[in-house]
């Protein structure tokens, strides 16, 4: 097989990363080719969308089934008060493109649903969730899982935001799972009349940004291979006392998808 370098024009574009001894042109060329599935193209998909699209990953999914509203602009900074009214994921596409006319961006307009998150996930390498709610977040864990692409996923209310990475379906050295899943953690939906949503309670937007940049990050290390992932991790930001804290997570033996005795085999919203 010919080895495949930058031409002249990505090595310009790419400059930064490329000069960096952990990305180097064979990473860059490991973005190029990658491809990846964001969930939602709201205030974490907004700066995750962008963060990737400029670092040069090949391919971009957007999975968004929404219209841009006025009061989306405060915080999902992809979209323009131009686009008010228009389509998400068509509003996501035209800045990509403005921003790296180089990215294939797919559009999925549409609700991420248990009737098509496989065949969704099936065409990606890796999966980011900015989705802002709970069966959502289900549904891509599952079908992450059971799909086994890893899962860069986020949640974010008022001026806190966490972050983790699942990819519990990929055993370690020695048997054991890498970390648990999104059930492991998070077994039951809360009560919806309790749950706070961001209409009823606020997001400080640039809340948002932070998580959505760091599901960047992370997303980008992943395909890159580099450091230290998030798997078994849960990151915790307080805006307000502007502190992280991570804590190690572990899988739980009764989580219905990934425990020992697993009862779910399609993916599901509840
Ligand atoms: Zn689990």
């Amino acid at each position: 097989m010919a080895t495949r370098e930058l031409d002249d024009d990505q090595l310009e574009r790419y400059a930064r990363h490329v000069i960096l001894e952990e990305v180097g042109e064979e990473g860059q060329l490991k973005l190029l080719d990658a491809k990846v599935l964001v969930v939602g193209a709201g205030g974490l998909g907004s700066p995750a969308l962008m963060y990737l699209a400029a670092a040069g990953v090949g391919a971009l999914g957007i999975v968004d089934h929404d219209t841009v509203d006025i009061t989306n602009l405060q915080r999902q900074i992809i979209h323009t008060t131009d686009d008010v009214g228009e389509a998400k994921v068509a509003s996501a596409a035209e800045r990509i493109e403005e921003l790296n006319p180089e990215i294939e961006v797919v559009q999925h307009r549409a609700r991420f649903t248990a009737e098509n998150a496989m065949d969704l996930l099936a065409q990606y390498d890796l999966v980011v969730d900015g989705s802002d709610n709970f069966a959502a977040r289900y549904l891509t864990n599952d079908a992450c899982y059971l799909s086994k692409k890893p899962l860069v996923s986020a949640a974010l209310v008022r001026f806190e935001g966490q972050l983790s990475t699942y990819k519990a379906y990929q055993p370690l050295g020695d048997g054991k799972p890498n970390g648990p899943c999104y059930r492991c953690l998070f077994p039951t939906p809360p009560d919806p009349n309790l749950v706070p949503r961001c209409d009823t309670v606020g997001i400080f937007g640039a809340v948002a940004g932070v998580m959505g940049t760091l599901q960047a990050v992370e997303v980008l290390k992943e395909i890159l291979d580099l450091g230290t992932g998030m798997a078994g991790r849960l990151l915790l930001y307080d805006a307000l006392d502007q502190t992280f804290r991570t804590i190690k997570t572990n899988r739980d033996p009764e989580c219905p998808l990934c425990g020992d005795a697993p009862s779910i085999t399609e993916p599901r919203a509840d």
